[in-house]
């Protein structure tokens, strides 16, 4: 029996990347191709150096494309307009190394920002969110603490609850356990798995953190700026 094969969350064709002009212009992405389902945790592996947060940036429409097509959602972002890429960023949870959580706000305040962009959400839902997802990340009883309060592996959680709580059609995810110890790190995969199975989410996540390649569909390897056969 033929199944349909279901529209991709992520579409990269032929892209390339390079960073500098003229004589410094440097190739850091060549040729990639890659495509993420609905519901798929794609493990992005590779050494220092290889590409790998550039990719990671380019699909978060972070960064310009330069060269051949990325299409988010079925939407190519070259030529996008900033009203449409907003909105694309909205439903993106994006977990980097440096969480830049907001000083001013508690850990509840600065997961409420990542709500307030969501205006099919009801105010009235902002606090039980996101109590449940500090609570799933461990930080049920640090919720009205502020950063200067907490463990730099506290303010990681932090921020992986902010880019959780709204539900995310797709997260990126740069070495998101690094931070972490064994427990805390193998808890916060497990809830971005829970969302990616149960919410059909689609999870693209750099990692060198053998512990973790578990929950992975698919394991692509970067180097030199290019991805090795998938
Ligand atoms: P990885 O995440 O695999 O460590 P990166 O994507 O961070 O790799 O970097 C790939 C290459 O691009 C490296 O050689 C890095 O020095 C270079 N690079 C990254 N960002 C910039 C930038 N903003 N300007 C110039 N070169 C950059």
């Amino acid at each position: 029996m033929n199944y349909p094969t279901p529209s991709s969350t992520v579409a990269v064709t032929n892209l390339n990347h390079a960073f500098g002009q003229g004589t410094l212009r440097k190739p850091v992405l060549t040729d990639i191709d890659l495509a993420i389902y609905p519901g798929e945790i794609v493990i992005l592996t590779g050494p220092s150096g290889s590409g790998k947060t550039t990719l990671l940036s380019l699909i978060g429409g972070l960064r310009s494309v330069q060269d051949g097509s990325l299409k988010i959602f079925g939407q190519e972002l070259k030529g996008c307009s900033k009203k449409h890429l907003t909105q694309i960023r909205n439903q993106i949870g994006y977990i980097f190394q440096h969480h830049n959580l907001l000083k001013c706000l508690s850990a509840y305040g600065n997961v409420r920002m990542s709500l307030k962009l969501h205006p099919e959400i009801s105010k009235y839902q902002y606090r039980d969110r996101a109590v449940a997802i500090l609570d799933a990340v461990g930080l049920g009883d640090r919720i009205d603490y502020y950063p200067e309060k907490l463990s730099g592996g506290q303010k990681q959680r932090v921020a992986i609850a902010r880019a959780l709580v709204a539900q995310p059609k797709l997260v990126l995810a740069d070495e998101p356990t690094s931070s972490l110890d064994s427990k805390t790190g193998r808890d916060v995969v497990d809830i971005i798995q829970l969302l990616a199975k149960e919410e059909g989410c689609s999870v693209l996540l750099v990692t060198h953190d053998a512990r973790i390649l578990d929950i992975a569909d698919r394991i692509v390897h970067m180097e030199d700026g290019r991805l090795q056969s998938q």
